[in-house]
């Protein structure tokens, strides 16, 4: 273990390494047991490094962004985390296109979807007011193709470079991404995206900021955010919200130890105080069970799940 530390350390420094760190400490949901490392790149060339030391070594890896759609066992994680987040992050706008009116701008993967949606208004530019109050990294949000409000990453992802789990580098046009309803090839092939090219118009920055503000009002009043959680904890079934059906079997402020339905949506399961992950478990399995004796729809988990 020693050893291996060592080698992570020379990688990417003293100070972007942890050891048996509770991985409750980064996921949005504050759940999780240890990790046995955690490691934060600054760039790829470090992630590169990093990936052909696990190989080699046979140490299991897993990459997160915010740990906004994340559900850690409460044993925690028997390898390394690898973290793209704040300290894999940066944008520049890179250039007008033969259409004027469209800008494309690369981002690390780590950028924060907040900080790219105000960045992107000061800029004025629109088209990505949807996922400005989605919080998690770009990387994820390409990863599930996260959406909000009739947008998603589809509609304004130009390319990502990814790597693959051996370290090779890719680039995946908009198609080869296969971006469907919170998937992507990415998450089907296990592959890992360090950048991403997107596209916006110029737009009039007050009116970006206007359409900024009233949908963060919109998510202030419908959404839990007083509570941690991971956002909407299952998929939404074909024809169906998943919130109005556990809403519908009287199952709204149903709770097991620390977690619960939350009593403003039902769609979350939120944290009310030192839940588990056992407990979150515990109560997805009985509310996608009672759900389906009532109404006959299965419910599927929207939230990853890691180390059971
Ligand atoms: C309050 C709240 C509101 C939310 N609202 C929305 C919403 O409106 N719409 C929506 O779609 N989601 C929403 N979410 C869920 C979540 O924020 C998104 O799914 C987000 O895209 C996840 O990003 P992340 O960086 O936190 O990913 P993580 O939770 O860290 O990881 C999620 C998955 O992506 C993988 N991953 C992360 N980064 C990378 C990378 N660089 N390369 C490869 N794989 C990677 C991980 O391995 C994991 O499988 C919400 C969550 C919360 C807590």
């Amino acid at each position: 273990m020693k050893e291996i530390l060592l080698c992570i350390k020379e990688i990417v420094g003293d100070s972007n390494v942890r050891v048996n760190e509770p991985m409750k400490m980064h996921t949005t949901f504050k759940i999780g047991g240890p990790a046995d490392y955690y490691v934060t790149p600054v760039n790829k060339e470090q992630l590169k490094r990093l990936i052909e030391l696990f190989n080699e070594e046979k140490i299991a890896f897993y990459i997160i962004g915010n740990g906004s759609n994340l559900l850690v066992s409460d044993e925690g994680y028997r390898g390394a985390i690898i973290q793209l987040y704040d300290k894999f992050s940066g944008y520049e706008i890179v250039s007008a296109c033969d259409d004027s009116d469209k800008v494309r701008v690369k981002a690390l993967a780590g950028m924060s979807l907040i900080k790219l949606g105000r960045e992107l208004a000061e800029n004025s530019l629109t088209g990505f007011e949807f996922a400005s109050g989605i919080p998690g990294s770009l990387g994820g949000a390409v990863v599930m193709n996260a959406g909000a409000y009739g947008g998603e990453i589809k509609d304004v992802i130009i390319s990502a470079t990814v790597l693959d789990r051996l370290g090779n580098e890719m680039l995946l046009t908009n198609d080869e991404l296969e971006l469907g309803y919170r998937t992507s090839v990415v998450a089907k092939k296990d592959l890992i995206v360090t950048e991403v090219e997107l596209e916006f118009k110029k737009g009039d920055k007050e009116e970006i900021k206007k359409n900024m503000m009233e949908l963060s009002r919109r998510r202030i009043d419908k959404q839990p955010l007083e509570y941690p959680s991971a956002g909407s904890t299952f998929k939404r079934p074909e024809g169906y919200f998943a919130g109005k059906l556990i809403e519908d079997a009287g199952l709204k402020g149903y709770a097991v130890g620390g977690a619960k339905v939350s009593d403003k949506h039902a769609g979350f399961v939120v944290n009310v105080g030192r839940a588990t992950a056992k407990d979150v478990i515990s109560l997805t399995d009985n509310v996608s069970e009672k759900v389906f004796e009532q109404f006959g729809v299965k419910l599927e988990l929207e939230v990853k799940k890691l180390g059971f």
